[in-house]
């Protein structure tokens, strides 16, 4: 049996895990992320990082490196399937200059990596149980390995298997709509590349971004009764029939995706829970507030949470009274933003003529100036 010993045991290498092992080697903690996965896969097509994640990477000292792996991103726009502006905003009018950033999930990863230290990751690693001893936990994977740890960081994202052992209710719930996602190959549309796009319409949203010079990340989502047998099985080619009324950069950004890129999942969060801190252990990213993608944040509040540890670790007091203060400072905010996410997309997906025309007539009276200030609210990372 292979066994070992760390001060702080991350499980989970995804954004969250990631970001959080930056936070600890910016701290000269001794940690270990346990990945589940066999190697550093290229995992997802592309996603989009707001300027409060920028930011939180800018404090964490990888702002540079995360940035010169994605596209900056200056607008963002929502349009109707005729491709009328509903809205926009344009990030360089507000307070402080800002920027979004457009990126493949794969180069992000890879950035993060590098700044983590591949050295410091484990690969296959999937936890399997947890024992609390008196030193701090044990957790056992499935391929026998044994961790001792000190502390606990359980970063597995929303279907965490840890967090199971501290929540056993934990509830996933269905958004009502799917989700189909894809990276198109092209080096034209140029004429858009800082800005993202959405598009509200009969079928359902489409949204686009560049997220390098060759690639283009889109997304497509579509009312669906959940694990929809249908929906599973859509190919390219449904996906352009479902969408062929929608505006020509839509038609053209599918017909330059491989069918082999192509993604499909049904959109889920996890229901706001009472708790993320648990004494020598803490939940982060997904695994605590998994969010709808609706407002593009679940990455920027697991990437806000590592700047947030890193803070925390940083005050006086036990480990315990840290995660605590952790849990304190993080637990609003994000949750609050599940909740404004999951209400927004029933808004976004709506298709009911009424209550469509109603949105789209009350987004276009909306003065940009208000856009900024509401994106500006959910923007500003508070500070303790
Ligand atoms: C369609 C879609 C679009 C999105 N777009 C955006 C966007 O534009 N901007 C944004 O900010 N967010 C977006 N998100 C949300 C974002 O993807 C997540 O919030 C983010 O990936 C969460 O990171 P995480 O590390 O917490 O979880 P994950 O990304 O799920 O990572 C968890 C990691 O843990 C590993 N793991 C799982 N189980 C175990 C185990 N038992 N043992 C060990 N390891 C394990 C997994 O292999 C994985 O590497 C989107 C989500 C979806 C579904």
């Amino acid at each position: 049996m292979n066994e070992m010993e760390t001060d702080y045991l991350i499980v989970g290498g995804g954004i969250a895990g990631l970001s959080a092992g930056i936070a600890l080697k910016n701290l000269n903690k001794t940690f270990v992320v346990a990945e589940s996965t066999p190697e550093a896969r290229p995992a997802g097509a592309g996603i989009t990082l707001a300027a409060n994640a920028m930011e939180a990477y800018a404090e964490l000292g990888v702002e540079d490196l995360v940035r010169n792996a994605g596209r900056v991103l200056r607008k963002v726009a929502i349009e109707d399937q005729k491709g009328n502006a509903l809205n926009r905003v344009d990030l360089r009018k507000m307070s402080k200059s800002r920027y979004n950033l457009g990126i493949h999930r794969a180069a992000l990863h890879q950035a993060l990596l590098q700044a983590v230290g591949v050295e410091n990751v484990l690969w296959n690693k999937r936890s399997k149980s947890l024992k609390e001893t008196q030193a701090g936990y044990t957790v056992e994977f499935e391929d026998g390995t044994q961790i001792k740890t000190k502390y606990l960081i359980v970063a597995e994202g929303i279907h965490s298997k840890l967090r199971t052992y501290f929540l056993p209710n934990s509830e996933i719930r269905y958004a009502g709509y799917t989700c189909w996602r894809g990276i198109a190959q092209t080096k034209t549309q140029l004429e858009s590349s800082e800005e993202a796009v959405e598009i509200w319409g009969s079928q359902g949203r489409f949204g686009y971004v560049r997220v390098n010079d060759e690639q283009v990340y889109w997304f497509a989502t579509a009312k669906f009764p959940q694990q929809s047998k249908e929906a599973a099985a859509f190919t390219l080619s449904d996906i352009k029939q479902r969408f062929s009324v929608y505006p020509k950069m839509v038609r053209e950004l599918l017909a330059q995706t491989s069918e082999k890129s192509l993604l499909w999942n049904d959109i889920i969060d996890l229901k706001p829970i009472p708790q993320f801190a648990f004494g020598k252990a803490v939940l982060i990213g997904d695994a605590a507030h998994a969010t709808t993608p609706n407002m593009g944040q679940g990455a920027c509040q697991a990437i806000e949470d590592a700047l947030e540890l890193q803070r925390c670790l940083q005050l006086n007091g036990t480990v315990e009274k840290q995660f605590s203060e952790f849990e304190k400072r993080r637990k609003d905010r994000s949750q609050l933003i599940v909740k404004r996410s999951w209400s927004l997309g029933k808004l976004a997906e709506s298709t009911s003529p009424l209550v469509v025309a109603l949105r789209n007539t009350v987004l276009k009276l909306v003065p940009e100036k208000m856009n900024l200030k509401q994106m500006e609210q959910i923007l500003n990372q508070p500070r303790f």
